[in-house]
């Protein structure tokens, strides 16, 4: 299959997203046939499979979004949609941040910062549903949280604090950095999903 993946690059860790969706579509032996783009403007999605919320700040990624028009594009995209940290708060359906317009895309209520500030940032490797090799090493930075996930949310894994993993349909929201230390089995698990 010929795949797109879309990045939306208005800020945060997008270089870093690329870089492992590229490593992953090798890994699946897509690579030559596939292309990782950036997404700034709704006709960059044209042609996408699926798009990478990235983190960063979500308060900041919300508001580029609507300025840059493309509220509307994500929330009726096709594709699959992965999300993480900042991604995961503007998926939800709620948040507990009046200033983030959420996509409603994935039925969950998400704490930002649910760890507290910057210096409360940690890794730990932790188990998740339906990823074979072993403890996955995740990297939580300001993370959020989900404190309530619905029926058809299926949970991938939690934390004392709450749930950091799910998937709903295509889409897929974790609260940590999966694109950051060169472990893809989530970013491929994501492909899979899509049809890669
Ligand atoms: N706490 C940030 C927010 O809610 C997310 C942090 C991150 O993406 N690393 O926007």
């Amino acid at each position: 299959m010929d795949v797109k993946i879309g990045i939306l690059a208005l800020q945060g860790n997008v270089s870093e997203h690329i870089d492992a969706f590229v490593l992953a579509l090798d890994r699946l032996d897509c690579g030559s046939s596939s292309a990782v783009v950036t997404v700034r403007h709704p006709a960059d999605l044209e042609g996408c499979h699926a798009l990478a919320l990235p983190g960063g700040e979500s308060t900041t990624i919300s508001r580029l979004i609507d300025k840059n028009h493309l509220y509307e594009p994500i929330r009726n995209f096709s594709g699959g949609i992965f999300a993480t940290c900042a991604g995961m708060v503007l998926i939800a359906t709620h948040v507990d941040d009046a200033r983030i317009n959420t996509l409603n895309l994935i039925d969950m209520t998400v704490d930002r910062n649910a760890f507290g500030r910057q210096r409360e940032s940690f890794e730990t490797d932790i188990p998740i549903a339906g990823v074979d090799g072993g403890l996955f090493h995740a990297i939580f930075i300001r993370a959020p949280v989900a404190t309530h996930a619905g029926a058809g949310v299926t949970v991938l894994s939690r934390l004392d604090q709450g749930i950091v993993a799910v998937e709903q349909g295509k889409h897929m929201a974790l609260s940590f950095h999966p694109e950051l230390g060169g472990d893809t089995r989530l970013h491929e698990r994501f492909l899979k999903k899509i049809g890669v």
